[in-house]
């Protein structure tokens, strides 16, 4: 077997979940047994190892083999696992050539599949995740480090990586360091399907709407009750019923009601907004504010209240003076045999946070499919050529 694929598996085996729940920064310490054991690597393998071990993020730094070679490059991939689905005991099974038939992988459920005819995959047991996200991630860049390492004849630029804790409960870039990361450009490795190059996501803010009621004996109640449960509903009818995640695609943004919480006294939700372009974005969190001023104005008080928090900006507005990185990313996709294409992630990225504070940062794939569910899997072919990307990028 190829040593990207052992250390794949040595990884995935080792359990990362992160914890939704936990107010604590990594929200789970076991994040720090790979973690830990990653810092020992580069170590091992001539990195400058800074590891921060109370947040659990792992910098490193591998010095440039040429004099003249272009600036440093960076490389993010992050520890935890998705708090979906158990992480614990992953058994990852090996499909040789996958033929469609198997009990696990179904094209008539995941149509994707059919693209895999003929490929050595790797899946889970049935029982867990598996892990490709973000360990595929990680094994190739550590592969990559350790091909510049078995072959010093291969000039590279300067080579900073970054190991991030809790990206998945959306704080992995809470505590990142970005005058301990050496690079000033980088490229997280947390995609999927090879060649896939994301350089766009959503813009993102979460609204949260609290409405006070007046609860009173239903007996006696007319005229007097105002039933929270009720205004909420109102509420939510205010908003454009064709713009939600399940009526949109593309770069078509939404509303997305989160949770509700409520009774006769009081109600209380949360919103996601969503919307690539800035404007419409700006114009969907002004719509929100007039639904709430459109309440108060029906019931002639106060009674609707909302707040709007932002979570994450398009990286593309951060990347649109930086699009040879994108560029290079292209190029190395092709140079790996692949057919590079772009797509707007209906979501976020790490590097989005990371793009706004100053470090551009596009999302390349790993070869991982399925992610957060016991039907993930990777290809191993499309892992070696992500690994070849990586190669190529770090190359001078
Ligand atoms: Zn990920």
């Amino acid at each position: 077997m190829n040593t990207l694929i052992e250390r794949f598996l040595r990884y995935v085996k080792i359990d990362t979940q992160s914890d939704d729940e936990s107010l604590t920064h990594p929200s789970t310490a076991k994040q720090r047994d790979l973690a830990r054991l990653l810092a020992e690597e580069l170590e091992d393998l001539g990195l400058t190892v800074d590891y921060d071990e109370e947040h659990c993020y792992v910098y490193a730094y591998l010095e440039s083999n040429a004099p003249d070679a272009a600036d440093d490059i960076g490389f993010i991939a992050h520890v935890d696992t998705s708090p979906a689905v158990s992480g614990k005991d992953v058994k990852p099974v090996i499909i040789n050539s996958y033929d469609g038939h198997d009990d696990l992988l179904d094209p008539d459920e995941f149509p994707e599949l059919n693209e895999h005819i003929g490929e050595d995959l790797i899946r889970t047991d049935g029982t867990t995740l598996l892990g490709a996200d973000d360990k595929a991630g990680i094994a190739e860049i550590m592969e990559m480090l350790s091909h510049f390492k078995a072959n010093p004849d291969i000039k590279h630029r300067g080579i900073a990586v970054a190991f991030t804790s809790d990206e998945e409960t959306g704080n992995g870039t809470e505590y990142f360091d970005i005058n301990r990361f050496h690079a000033k450009q980088a490229y997280t490795v947390d995609g999927g399907k090879f060649g896939i190059i994301e350089y766009e996501c959503f813009n993102a803010a979460m609204a949260t709407v609290e409405i006070q009621g007046k609860c009173v004996h239903t007996g006696s109640a007319k005229g007097i009750m105002i039933n929270a449960s009720l205004v909420a509903n109102e509420f939510i009818n205010l908003l454009p019923s064709d713009e939600t995640p399940e009526t949109t695609e593309g770069y078509e943004g939404f509303y997305y009601l989160d949770n509700i919480k409520s009774d006769c006294e009081h109600a209380r939700m949360q919103f996601l907004i969503r919307d690539h372009d800035l404007n419409k974005f700006a114009a969907r969190k002004a719509f929100m504010q007039d639904a709430a001023f459109t309440i108060n104005e029906r019931y002639g008080s106060e009674l609707c209240s909302i707040t709007i928090e932002d979570q994450y900006p398009n990286m593309a507005v951060f990347l649109k003076d930086h699009m040879d990185i994108v560029d290079r990313a292209y190029e190395a996709v092709r140079h790996a045999g692949g057919e590079p294409a772009s797509e707007p992630v209906r979501g976020g990225t790490d590097g989005a946070v990371l793009s706004s504070r100053g470090l551009p940062c596009p999302n390349l794939s790993t070869g991982g499919y399925n992610y957060h569910s016991r039907f993930e899997f990777a290809s191993i072919p499309e892992m070696q050529k992500s690994l070849e990307t990586l190669i190529y990028l770090a190359q001078v």
